[in-house]
């Protein structure tokens, strides 16, 4: 089945005998048992729920996975897999990460003993001179975020298994519908489902998604152990965002485009990061490890008071963290999204403090162009020579 119909296409609600369409809410924390001694599917809804079961095998085939887990936020998702290191262990990351993800390894995990080591991972040659015997997880997002760089998951896989540690990726920009790492050779690919996978901004949630039996039932250990699973009600209205992903992801794509091209020969603009821009260094990597180049872009302006002012004027995109709604959003992540970068990393990955990311959503590309065009008249005067570059004069 293509993916569009396995999007719709699932057994809502397994042994039901009314056979609903739609996937209920079995809103209950406990499950009467047939004797002490005996039980049944379920019996606790921290062990295990019905809905949450049905959102778990459609997220894990939608992934092709063997199995997936349902956590109460992409920060849960991402410690349940740091849960599985022990003391001594360590992580190799990328150093264009989500803040959040920073934060964890850097500020809880080292409680731990576990050290976490960063390094650009598109230079795969002084990356891998970072790996040490006791590197665990080789930790990415791709593209990353919020520079958007695309990095050769086949190579860091590759990487990752000769050196005896797994291959991590962070999916949450791409969506399975965009990149699957596990057929890329990642052994953990996990997502704040708060993104895409919802794509409506109404509830936090992550997965964690593996092939191999014995780690997802090492996962699914610490999701029951530590209590940090989704709520029914949210399995709910994840397994209904994730019915329209296509649709949603094909119309944010094609508004993103439009915006980047319209961006990129903007003379108020200094720099456009975005891999479906043919122009951009990712797009040949891009274009062949996943199938587009998602709606989420980066750009400079000329001044930290100009990205400000955009943010500020651009009245169809609400400025609020978090990407992937299908309504349009406006961050600066140098104070948002990344400012809990602990600040010797944040000074090390050169993140532009003038940097502004949009995530794109379905309105109308037209609307979308003439309010960004309106944002940007609002910043300072651009200089004679940028306009010239541009094919612009005064
Ligand atoms: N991964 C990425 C790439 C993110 O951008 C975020 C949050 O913005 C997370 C993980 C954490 O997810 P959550 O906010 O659902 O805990």
């Amino acid at each position: 089945m293509k993916f569009a119909s396995q999007l719709v296409q699932f057994d809502a609600a397994p042994g039901d005998r009314f056979r609903p369409t739609s996937t209920p809410i079995y809103q209950t924390a406990t499950f009467e048992q047939e004797h002490a001694d005996q039980f049944g599917d379920y019996d606790y809804s921290r062990s295990g729920n019905p809905t949450r079961s049905v959102l778990e095998a459609q997220i894990a085939r939608l992934e092709g996975g063997t199995r997936a887990l349902a956590f109460s936020s992409g920060m849960a998702a991402i410690t349940a897999v740091a849960r599985t290191l022990r003391t001594g262990d360590e992580i190799l990351a990328d150093s264009d990460l989500y803040g959040g993800t920073c934060r964890l390894f850097t500020r809880i995990l080292e409680r731990s003993g576990i050290n976490a080591c960063y390094a650009d991972a598109g230079d795969l040659q002084s990356f891998a001179k970072k790996i040490t015997p006791r590197t665990r997880l080789i930790f990415v997002e791709s593209p990353t975020n919020p520079l958007l760089h695309v990095l050769d998951l086949r190579a860091l896989a590759a990487l990752a298994h000769a050196n005896n540690a797994l291959l991590v990726v962070d999916n949450s920009l791409m969506s399975p519908y965009l990149q699957r790492p596990l057929s890329l050779g990642a052994d953990i690919v996990l997502h704040s489902a708060t993104k895409f996978l919802c794509g409506h901004a109404d509830l936090t949630g992550g997965v964690v998604v593996v092939r191999d039996l014995k780690l997802a039932e090492e996962i699914y250990f610490l999701q029951n152990a530590e209590g940090n699973a989704l709520a029914p009600f949210d399995c709910f209205l994840l397994l209904r965002g994730l019915k329209t992903l296509k649709l949603r992801v094909d119309a944010q794509q094609r508004n993103t485009l439009a915006i980047a091209e319209f961006l990129a020969a903007d003379p108020r603009v200094e720099q456009v990061f975005f891999p479906g821009l043919k122009s951009d260094p990712g797009y040949a990597l891009q274009q062949q490890q996943a199938s587009g180049a998602g709606s989420v872009l980066s750009f400079t302006t000329q001044s930290l008071e100009a990205a400000h002012a955009v943010a500020e004027h651009a009245s169809m995109f609400q400025i609020c963290v978090s990407f992937g709604s299908v309504h349009s959003t406006i961050s600066l992540p140098g104070c948002m999204s990344h400012a809990s970068v602990p600040p010797e990393i944040a000074a090390s990955r050169k993140l532009p403090p003038e940097l502004v990311r949009i995530s794109v959503g379905i309105e109308d590309a037209g609307d979308l162009i003439a309010d960004l065009d309106q944002a940007l008249g609002t910043t300072s005067v651009v200089p004679e020579e940028r306009l010239i570059s541009r094919g612009f004069s005064r």
